[in-house]
């Protein structure tokens, strides 16, 4: 072991890099360069002695400094290069070098050998111990280059093949292993009695102002507020309503988008509970008669915070209050988890990743525009990027991100933000809304000279968002040369997994299905589900809710329609064409997944019917009886048919020559393309009901409705393979 060490040292000065020993460890360096504060360093080498985690992690945890600041300090300052290991293709014989034990120990990851030194990426380069280890153990020369910390772990998995569990073991919890303690609010179980505990406290009314404003300070009514609120957050409701009535006061959860009842309160406690929620928001107890807007900080549990917007509204029999649960922890701002398909994601990804352009957001209130906003602004954000919001309300703060509040009565409404936004030069701007000309043109422009710029519209799906606009002044092509993407997006609420069962009743009327837009062909092989009701989901059959989105991606094609101005069904056309799925389609995709009901899909969206032409959208149907005659051979009429129901024989020189029996299949097409008598005749076999479509408009229907053009096609191409099949029949009873 004395050897050991004895070699150890000598290796370690001969070849460790000179930059790495002559500097201190990471945490003070940070803190000479004015990156992190003395305060901050030492409650940050206080939490590493509670877990074992490298400084640079405990920072980043405790949100002291992030993970790319860190990263370009290292490169820039100390001049260690980054190097992105999964862009890497490593050599597996490298990888041998060090065990997993041993590249875990130091949080390293061997990349490469050449000529002796040995290339070790390091979540903290400074760490001279572990430089020092490494070299002893390899028997090599150690440069040590720079990777993100989840890069290695991640490098761990894929080439060490760590077990799941391993995996996560990486990822420790400040807050959970140590930290400060917080004030924690128990979880309620008997909200009931706390009511009734309330409820005996305010027994006489009297005096009123005064005594609300010592009862709203007493224990039961503190313990009853703080009980409503943890129940809202536990149960994860994004609304409480508080509502005074003639008679009665209750409280109602908005929970998966819909409110129900949860409390019938003592009416006599009214004016003691408001004041509670009045003076936990800092707002004027006394004033009674005009609203006010307030905010609410929860601490729950250790790690957890929760924020509350507040509104109060003076109504008929005493304020009423709304309080919106701004969650953090349930805003997911991992865009990967928002319900995305793989295609629909990685256009989102493209969009957003491009260095200027409009992307738009658009649905009703709750549709959860913000989330997807947001996770896309936090995905973008880094240290090299300047990113600055104007929003009302800043529903949640991130760090890096300038964030304005817009006040329209002080005049910093969306456009003045906006104008004042592009002379701080930044690579990104978000526009809460665009409501109006002015905000629309300067957000235009603003993407048209080099930002990206987000922004949301409250319209219904992407098509009518282009109308929107176009519709408050800006010209077509401005639009056209600004916008990269339009999403319109839903929230659906999702079948409870806990009592997910086949709905037994939903695919008995088939014809239903189709005409919301299901595919015929398709209802038979699909299982729709729906929840039953269960202890879990509170017997609603739903737990949670899932995004759909309808994404509009601004192709050349999509481009010169906007640039056109033409209607609304026609961008929508050209949009399904260039790969747009309509939300309604997508919304279809996730009943068909298994994911939420046909009734979510019909409460929350629309079948949007493509423009079709009367002509065949409402053609005539014929009802023919056995024998009858519907195409003559010989005859110079044009008009083209689809068989609904029945049998129809081919008939050649009286002759059957084939048939046709499966419904959808169109005949009769060929006269009115070649301009030609019919060649042939055609009568009903038994009863049969048939379309008629006009054949001067043939051509017009196979360019422009392609999935009709398809079915035509097929019915064509179908029927002459038979022909050829007979040909050949026929061709050798002649030889024979
Ligand atoms: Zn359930």
């Amino acid at each position: 072991m004395a050897q050991a060490t004895a070699e150890r040292k000598t290796s370690f000065k001969k070849s460790v890099s000179k930059s790495a020993v002559k500097y201190e460890k990471l945490g003070e360096m940070l803190r000479k360069e004015g990156q992190i504060t003395k305060d901050q360093l030492n409650e940050a080498i206080a939490a590493r002695k509670k877990i074992d985690a490298k400084m640079g992690n405990v920072l980043i945890q405790l949100g002291y400094i992030d993970e790319d600041t860190l990263l370009s300090f290292l490169s820039r300052q100390l001049n260690y290069p980054i190097v992105n290991i999964s862009e890497l293709m490593i050599n597996p014989a490298t990888m041998k070098i060090l065990t997993y034990e041993q590249a875990k120990q130091y949080l390293v990851f061997p990349i490469r050998v050449a000529n002796d030194v040995l290339t070790l990426a390091m979540a903290d380069p400074t760490d001279n111990e572990a430089i020092e280890e490494t070299q002893l153990l390899t028997k090599l020369s150690i440069k040590a280059v720079v990777s993100k910390e989840k890069d290695i772990i991640n490098a761990y998995k894929k080439y060490y093949k760590i077990s799941e569990e391993e995996y996560k073991s990486f990822f420790k919890d400040i807050s959970k292993d140590g930290g400060e303690p917080a004030i924690e609010i128990k979880e309620v179980d008997d909200i009931g009695s706390l009511v009734s505990e309330a409820a005996d406290e305010v027994t006489v009314e009297e005096e009123e102002e005064i005594k609300d404003e010592l009862t709203a300070e007493a224990a039961p009514i503190i313990k009853l507020v703080n009980g409503i609120l943890t129940k809202a957050v536990r149960l994860g409701a994004s609304d409480i309503h508080i509502e005074p009535y003639e008679k009665t006061f209750r409280v109602r959860y908005r929970q998966d988008g819909a409110l129900y009842v949860s409390l019938n309160l003592p009416i006599q406690i009214k004016n003691a509970l408001v004041s509670r929620f009045k003076i936990l928001s800092n707002l004027n107890i006394a004033e009674r008669r005009v609203p006010q807007d307030g905010r609410i900080k929860m601490r729950l549990g250790k790690s957890k915070s929760v924020d509350f917007r507040v509104s109060v509204l003076p109504t008929l029999f005493g304020e009423s209050i709304v309080l919106r649960i701004l969650d953090k922890g349930n805003l997911n701002v991992d865009l990967t988890k928002l319900g995305f398909t793989v295609e629909g994601f990685a256009n989102f990804e493209k969009a957003i990743k491009q260095p200027f352009g409009l992307v738009l957001v658009t649905g009703p209130t709750g549709s959860g525009k913000t989330t997807t906003l947001y996770s896309a602004i936090n995905s973008l954000n880094s240290v090299d990027t300047k990113i600055l919001t104007a929003e009302d309300p800043v529903e949640f703060n991130f760090p890096g991100i300038n964030q304005v509040l817009v006040r329209n009565e002080v005049g910093m409404t969306f456009a003045a933000a906006l104008k004042s936004f592009l002379r701080q030069d930044p690579e990104i701007i978000l526009v809460g809304e665009i409501r109006d000309a002015e905000t629309a043109e300067i957000a235009i422009k603003a993407a048209m000279t080099g930002h990206l710029v987000f922004s949301t519209l409250h319209t219904n799906d992407c098509p009518s968002t282009v109308g929107r606009i176009i519709d408050i002044g800006i010209p077509g092509y401005m639009v056209s040369s600004a916008l990269t993407m339009v999403v319109a997006q839903r929230l659906m609420r999702r079948i409870c997994v806990d009592c997910k069962e086949e709905d037994p009743n939903v695919k008995k009327d088939k014809q239903f299905l189709i005409g919301i837009g299901f595919d015929e062909k398709e209802i038979d092989d699909i299982k729709i589900m729906r929840g039953k009701g269960c202890p879990k989901c509170n017997g609603k059959g739903y737990k949670g809710r899932v995004a759909v989105y309808e994404i509009m991606t601004v192709t050349e094609e999509v481009k010169k329609a906007i640039t056109a101005q033409v209607p609304e069904d026609q961008l929508r056309k050209t949009a399904i064409k260039e790969g747009m799925i309509t939300l309604r389609m997508e919304a279809i995709q996730k009943v068909k997944e298994g994911t939420t009901t046909v009734d979510e899909v019909l409460k929350n969206t629309v079948l949007v019917k493509e423009a079709l032409p009367g002509y065949l959208l409402n053609p005539d149907e014929l009802i023919f009886e056995n024998d009858d005659l519907i195409i003559n051979e010989g005859n110079t009429d044009t008009n083209f048919y689809q068989l609904m129901q029945g049998r129809l024989e081919i008939l050649k020189d009286g002759v059957k020559i084939s048939e046709i029996s499966q419904p959808g299949e169109y005949f009769g097409e060929m006269s009115a393309l070649l301009g030609t008598a019919r060649n042939a005749t055609i009568i009903s076999k038994g009863k049969s009901i048939v379309k008629v479509f006009p054949g001067d408009k043939i051509r017009e229907t196979l360019d422009n409705y392609p999935d009709i053009s398809f079915k035509i096609i097929s019915s064509l191409l179908s029927r002459l393979n038979d022909a050829t099949k007979k040909l050949a029949v026929l061709g050798e009873e002649h030889i024979l």
